[in-house]
């Protein structure tokens, strides 16, 4: 329909006797510089109770351009040290599955719900998670993943709004915005329940399998 209407104008600039025009090329956008910036606009909000006692905001890091975008809790007290997600030692094991389906961290990017650590690693309160989503809406928008990894119950619930069991969420891949989603278990789970992992691996399979086109 617009290639018709675009068609139509050119052919009546031209009756009109214009024989050139310039066109702009479309405007290329730096996600990289652009996420940079919004971490640095956004690391002071105060939108809700967990940035008293925050040390650190954990926007997200890696590859602005990943095809890959993985998404946790929240951060722990590593990351609320160190102020990136996933350093701790659920980061490290995260690095270990990634390489075990042939990706690094620097090939993904990761981001968790709430950008500020909950006291204690308790569950982010209901009126937590509302007031950080939008940052990580804004991310998945920027970034224009192909793939997403929810890792945990907490972050499958609140990014898919679907109230199951994390082995229900499992069972099947999600659209979500366009995007396919898959839900697996959160590394530090993994980490307090070493047999799990059989079935984190069955998942992670299952990611790379699209992600290669194998
Ligand atoms: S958790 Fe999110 S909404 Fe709450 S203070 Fe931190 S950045 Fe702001």
């Amino acid at each position: 329909m617009y290639n018709k209407a675009i068609k139509q104008y050119l052919e009546y600039l031209k009756l009109s006797g214009i024989q050139d025009i310039f066109v702009k090329p479309p405007l290329q956008i730096n996600k990289t510089e652009l996420l940079k910036e919004l971490e640095e606009k956004y690391h002071t909000c105060t939108k809700c109770v967990l940035h008293v006692e925050r040390n650190k905001f954990c926007y997200g890091n890696g590859n602005a351009d990943a095809r890959l975008l993985i998404i946790g809790e929240g951060p722990g007290a590593e990351e609320d040290r160190m102020g990136k997600v996933f350093v701790g030692r659920s980061g490290q094991l995260l690095t270990k599955m990634l390489s075990a389906i042939n990706l690094s961290r620097e090939e993904v990017y990761i981001a968790n719900i709430v950008k500020c650590r909950p006291p204690d690693n308790r569950n982010p309160l209901p009126e937590e998670k509302s007031a950080c989503l939008p940052y990580l809406e804004e991310q998945i928008s920027i970034i224009q993943p192909e793939f997403i990894l929810i890792l945990g119950k907490v972050a499958a619930v609140t990014l898919l709004e679907i109230e199951q069991t994390l082995k229900a969420f499992r069972q099947q891949t999600y659209n979500f915005n366009g995007i396919k989603t898959f839900v697996s278990y959160h590394p530090s789970a993994l980490l307090r329940n070493p047999n799990w992992k059989t079935f984190a691996w069955i998942d992670l399979q299952k990611l790379q399998k699209d992600y290669f086109g194998q």
